[in-house]
């Protein structure tokens, strides 16, 4: 297991679900991580990398902010001496308040921000770097909700569906440099994000429904969307550039 030695890995939203699996699968696949959040549990996914020997640090840092992704790939440079993948995958929902159409502006602006100019900040700053180094990898959290309506929030999928758009275009933009771009659409995952959802089920003795509606009958699991970006971060994805990987058991063919 050394598909990204030598390699040196941005992973935003590491605190938790997708990004801590992600950033603790790079690591053992022999990449430098810099993990980024905000949360304080940042620090305990940097431990636990360090503790199996791989090599880490954290960074506190707004995905959503361009000072502080600036900083980021200014630390990757810094500590690890350059950078080869960008996994920009630090998302929120917004909430769902009553219906679709309650959400405030402010709510949409904040969810556009971390989740759609969070991945622009990453491929405007996480490119050059990355085409420094002769060519790498920029990976993009969206979601099987940025494909259709109704599988979040309508501030959610706007965005999601923004980030496989702006996929697109850098995929094109980049072509020739080395840099590939591409998006993963998870379905349902048990994270910080949805374990609200599971809990609520569990409280009422329906853990199983959520597993029903999906076609493989459960939900997904972090590590399973780690491992859809190992592959697009790797060099086993090299013609794999502007897609949207779908990992979702079938949900959106259902
Ligand atoms: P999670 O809540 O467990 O992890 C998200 C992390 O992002 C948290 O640690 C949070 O602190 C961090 N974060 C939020 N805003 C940030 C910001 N501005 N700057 C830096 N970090 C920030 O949820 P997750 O499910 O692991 O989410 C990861 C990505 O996967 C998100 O983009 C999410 O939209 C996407 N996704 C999740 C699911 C699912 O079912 N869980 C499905 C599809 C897509």
């Amino acid at each position: 297991s050394d598909v990204l030695e030598g390699k040196v890995a941005i992973v935003t939203g590491a605190a938790s679900g997708i990004g801590r699996a992600s950033a603790l699968l790079f690591a053992r696949e022999g990449a430098a991580v810099v993990a980024a959040d905000l949360a304080d549990a940042l620090d305990e996914t940097v431990a636990a990398i360090i503790a199996e020997g791989g090599r880490a640090l954290a960074v506190r840092a707004d995905a959503g902010e361009e000072a502080d992704v600036v900083a980021l790939v200014g630390r990757a440079v810094a500590e690890y001496g350059g950078l080869d993948i960008f996994f920009a995958n630090a998302g929120v929902t917004g909430g769902m308040v009553g219906g679709y159409f309650d959400a405030t502006p402010a709510v949409w602006m904040e969810t556009l921000r971390v989740n759609l100019i969070g991945p622009f900040l990453a491929v405007k700053h996480g490119a050059p770097a990355i085409k420094e180094r002769g060519g790498g990898a920029i990976i993009c959290t969206a979601s099987v909700a940025g494909l259709r309506a109704g599988a979040g929030p309508a501030q959610y999928s706007a965005s999601k569906a923004g980030v496989i758009n702006l996929v697109q275009t850098a995929s094109q933009e980049l072509a020739g440099t080395g840099v590939r771009v591409n998006a993963i659409c998870p379905g349902l995952i048990e994270t910080g994000m949805t374990r609200f959802a599971y809990d609520g089920a569990r409280a009422v003795g329906k853990a199983d429904r959520i597993g029903r509606m999906n076609p493989m009958l459960r939900g997904g699991e972090p590590d399973e969307i780690a491992s859809a970006a190992l592959f697009l971060a790797s060099p086993a994805a090299s013609y794999v550039n502007g897609h949207a990987l779908v990992v979702d058991g079938g949900l959106s063919t259902s």
